[in-house]
């Protein structure tokens, strides 16, 4: 009697004990994310130092060696993991100019994966299509072969118009392309003369010339076009094109401590648009990583399962890092019991994308208790697609995406101006600090919710708007052959 009793007391001493460290273990990681580290120093380096990292580039390849650096000498065992990008496209510089009823130089960039114009030129007639809608572009359909469809846009401004200009882009390009149009001209639609890029609809399955002009040009172009003025455009664009090329995601892991085989997983991109500094977009989430790693191992707390921190590579063009990743490491992704990316710039998180998970929407809420000062926050059972996560998503893993206030998020969006001084260095410690009690509880807690099956993955597909969001850039063809997501 007395020795179960004596036994009983020492359980609940233990188990209340176990407990109380693990709170306090959360609250020491939390509030380590506020106080003292490098990582405001880390990013002006990525930033100002090694600056736009495009997958292929130079910058990024030593961007590669400086996550590995950092990762060691924060005391954290990172090894970096080859994969293969199917096609290198980098722009050297794209010219242009305006000719016929008005004379003039225009500022461009050329869309990922618009070709080559070799040593020639590329010319024809400029046709308006208005701002594109399916009406606009019926207008104009009998005159658009082999000339160059020119598109006004609006001036972005946060997520959702990114999703619109996504998904007309997708619309535009199928369209216009079916009906042999030379290329699409885009007025840009960041402020001003300031210069972005980003995807085409095809990815890299693109073979038309594509090309976002500055804003202001692109207005003059409009009013004229709009007066019934004939205009032509050149463009000479040089372009270095390759096959496919080799490129690296950094891997990064602090070990369970009883759970060594169970894996939670947290990323960022490495890459970014090589304009400007890939600063919100998404280096500051890389400092972030780097960070969160820095502090448990200077803490010396110790997860019950393995923490994977992965600087991705190649998302911008496709998301092939962690394409490639869910493929390398097919025979673990049982194991992984929750996989989160942090991509949304350094706007307050106010809550996480839980991506038509009911069971991660409802662990990620109690995860969020211990920084509940820093809310409100709202989850969304949505899914997402255009980061990290999607791979795992297809793949049924449990995985979240945190969701942020825009700050400058949209006007910078993959543009010159996303550089270090756009940060929100303030609070991308408190996103920090928010990421740290997430992946805490997903590291301790005795949480492991079930991997999905195809059968479940086709239903969120069919069910929601991630058949859509796959359609705007051009994925559902990968899922349904069988070589991205579960078999
Ligand atoms: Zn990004």
């Amino acid at each position: 009697m007395k020795n179960i009793f004596v036994k009983n007391i020492l359980l609940i001493f233990v188990l209340s004990t176990s407990l109380i460290s693990q709170t306090k273990e959360v609250q020491q990681f939390v509030s380590s994310m506020l106080g003292e580290s490098p990582l405001e120093e880390d990013l002006q380096e990525l930033c100002d130092v090694i600056g736009g990292r495009a997958s292929g580039s130079k910058n990024n390849l030593e961007s590669v060696e400086w996550g590995l650096k950092k990762f060691h000498e924060a005391g954290v065992s990172a090894k970096k993991e080859a994969f293969t990008v199917p096609r290198f496209w980098l722009e050297n510089k794209t010219e242009g100019k305006i000719s016929g009823a008005a004379n003039f130089d225009v500022r461009l960039s050329a869309m990922p994966f618009s070709i080559s114009s070799k040593n020639g030129n590329f010319t024809g007639e400029l046709i308006s299509a208005g701002k594109g809608t399916d009406e606009e572009l019926q207008k104009v359909n009998s005159k658009m072969k082999d000339k160059f469809l020119f598109i006004e846009s609006d001036e972005l401004k946060d997520i959702d118009g990114l999703f619109v200009d996504y998904a007309n882009s997708a619309r535009i390009e199928k369209y216009a392309i079916g009906l042999g149009v030379k290329g699409i001209v885009y007025m840009g639609s960041r402020p001003s003369m300031t210069m972005f890029r980003h995807n085409a609809s095809l990815g890299e399955k693109n073979k038309t010339p594509l090309f976002s002009i500055a804003r202001e040009h692109g207005a003059r172009i409009s009013r004229l076009l709009n007066l019934g003025k004939k205009l032509s455009i050149s463009i000479k664009s040089d372009i270095e094109e390759k096959g496919e090329y080799e490129s690296f995601n950094v891997v990064a892991e602090i070990k369970g401590r009883t759970k060594p085989d169970e894996i939670v997983l947290i990323g960022a991109h490495l890459d970014s648009w090589d304009l400007g500094q890939g600063a919100n977009d998404n280096g500051c989430n890389i400092s972030m990583m780097i960070d969160l790693a820095r502090q448990i191992t200077k803490l010396g707390i110790k997860p019950k399962r393995t923490i994977r921190f992965v600087l991705w590579n190649g998302e911008e063009q496709g998301m092939f890092g962690s394409w490639k990743y869910t493929n390398d490491h097919a025979n673990e992704l049982d194991n992984h019991v929750m996989i989160g990316s942090i991509d949304i710039g350094s706007g307050r998180i106010n809550g996480f994308f839980t991506n038509g998970r009911a069971d991660v929407y409802s662990e990620v809420g109690k995860a969020l208790k211990v920084v509940s000062g820093f809310g409100p926050f709202n989850n969304l059972d949505e899914p997402v697609v255009g980061t990290d996560n999607y791979d795992f998503m297809l793949h049924g893993v449990p995985n979240f995406v945190g969701n942020h206030e825009p700050q400058v998020y949209g006007p910078t969006y993959h543009a010159e101006s996303d550089t270090y001084d756009k940060v929100d260095l303030r609070q991308l410690r408190i996103n920090g600090a928010v990421t740290a009690a997430v992946i805490w509880y997903f590291a301790n807690e005795d949480v492991k919710l079930p991997r999905h099956k195809r059968a479940d993955v086709q239903k969120l597909i069919d069910n929601s708007s991630l058949r859509s969001q796959m359609d705007m850039f051009n994925l559902y063809p990968y899922w349904e052959n069988g070589s991205r997501g579960i078999k």
